[in-house]
């Protein structure tokens, strides 16, 4: 049986698993990285239809990463403006990039876009290992190093890695087989996306709609679309994704009203439950859990992803930096430092996402009255709406390297 070493395997090659080889790329780190589904096949789930909202944050990421510059341009379109509203009521917030000084607070974004330019950088590399289709059989944690098994091409593969890196999305089988405790909400609602063709240009304005039964976004598109992410109750989704075009069109358009003007046409609808889900610790003996696999949250307000890019700044980070020192990445001294610096963001967004769905689902009058006092305030208060840019830009709190343009070296208590 074949046994190869490495300093560092990635299992799960979507996008926060792909984002954290090419984010090593250049620092020397001989790293396998396994995918389950064929690599660059359509049926890739992280890099499926969907569209994403990443903030300016995961922007200057991408950026210094060199990834941003080689993502086709076709498939992004920046958001100027933000416009929350409470269906039905009067709580209104704008948010503008004027605001913050910034070209853009955001972009929508094409996960097809960015998994084959993360992908395309992955292939240029020779010290990364592209192990795809694989499916990891067992997994066994000694003191010096973790042994992975997998299949691949019909044939049994062990690798060896002195760190496994678990970026396997929200349903982690490996999470729960190396004892990760977590805990998950079910919030009995499920995502219905689909491209749609609004009456109006969208001029570049993302609108975030809070309507009883959930948040509804509308995103702008390149090609005059708009992105439509529509929390509804999963009682109704089987009829919603079946009905006719016009019926479904026309059920929309009720709950967005008429600030898009006339929706003319929908895509293909598809569709994601929604659960929240958080893990106790992040690490655990010569393991990592990065992405969807340490934490999914709700759709509302674009966090997850941007929540799991931050994940994979800071990680690199410090394996870099464990590297320059000739550290054992998979030690408990680096896997603590990492455990330090992520466990507030990670607490922060999905108590941030979880509290949004909470308040703005709640029918008691009290809670409705707070909200739309809320919405407003934020929209006076400058105070208020800087709190809430930082936030949407993905800019709150400690910021990695990578998002201040900086490489990957140097000490970590060093802000130069
Ligand atoms: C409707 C909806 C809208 C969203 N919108 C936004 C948004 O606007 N902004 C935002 O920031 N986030 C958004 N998100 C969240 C975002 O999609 C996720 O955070 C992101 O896809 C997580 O990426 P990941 O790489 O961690 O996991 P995944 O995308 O799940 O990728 C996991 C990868 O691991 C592979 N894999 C699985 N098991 C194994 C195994 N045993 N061995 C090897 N490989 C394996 C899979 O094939 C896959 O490639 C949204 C989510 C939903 C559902």
């Amino acid at each position: 049986m074949k046994k190869k070493q490495y300093d560092l395997i990635i299992v799960g090659g979507g996008m926060a698993g792909a984002s954290l080889a090419c984010a090593l790329a250049d620092t020397g780190i001989r790293m396998a990285i396994i995918e389950a589904v064929p690599w660059q096949s359509d049926q890739q789930p992280s890099y499926d239809v969907r569209t994403i909202s990443l903030s300016h944050g995961s922007r200057l990421i991408y950026e210094t990463m060199g990834i941003w510059q080689k993502i086709d341009k076709n498939a992004v379109c920046p958001i100027h403006r933000i416009h929350v509203s409470d269906r039905g009521h009067p709580g209104i917030t704008h948010l503008d990039r004027k605001d913050a000084d910034v070209e853009a607070l955001g972009y929508v974004i094409e996960n097809r876009a960015l998994g084959a330019a993360l992908m395309t950088r992955l292939e240029s590399l020779e010290h990364v290992d592209i192990i795809s289709p694989a499916v990891v059989s067992d997994i066994d944690v000694a003191d010096d190093f973790a042994t992975l098994t997998c299949t691949t091409d019909g044939e049994d593969i062990t690798l060896q890695g002195k760190l496994v890196v678990i970026a396997d999305g929200g349903r982690s089988g490996l999470r729960e087989k190396l004892g990760f405790q977590s805990t998950t909400d079910d919030y009995r609602q499920t995502a219905i996306v689909c491209n749609v063709t609004p009456g109006k240009n969208h001029r570049h304005c993302a609108y975030e709609r809070f309507t009883p039964s959930g948040p509804l976004a509308m995103l702008p598109m390149n090609d005059d679309r708009c992105w439509c992410v529509w929390a509804v109750d999963e009682a109704d989704v089987e009829e919603l994704t079946a009905m006719p075009e016009d019926q479904f069109l026309e059920r929309l358009q009720q709950q967005f009203g008429d600030r898009l003007g006339r929706f003319s046409r929908a895509g293909r609808r598809y569709a994601y439950p929604l659960a929240r889900n958080r893990v106790k610790t992040h690490t655990g003996r010569r393991v990592v859990l990065v992405g969807n696999a340490a934490h999914t949250v709700h759709p509302v307000a674009a966090q997850g992803f941007n929540l799991g890019l931050r994940d994979v700044a800071w990680l690199a980070e410090v394996l870099a930096q464990a590297h320059d020192q000739q550290q054992d990445p998979g030690s408990s001294d680096v896997l603590q430092q990492y455990e330090k610096i992520r466990n507030k963001d990670t607490q922060r967004v999905t108590g941030f996402t979880h509290g949004m769905i909470k308040v703005f689902t709640s029918r008691l009058p009290p809670v409705i009255a707070a909200r739309n006092l809320g919405l407003l305030a934020t929209d006076i208060f400058p105070e208020l709406k800087q709190a809430l840019l930082k936030r949407t830009m993905g800019l709150t709190g400690r910021q990695s390297r990578l998002a201040r343009g900086l490489e990957l070296k140097g000490n970590l208590n060093n802000n130069a």
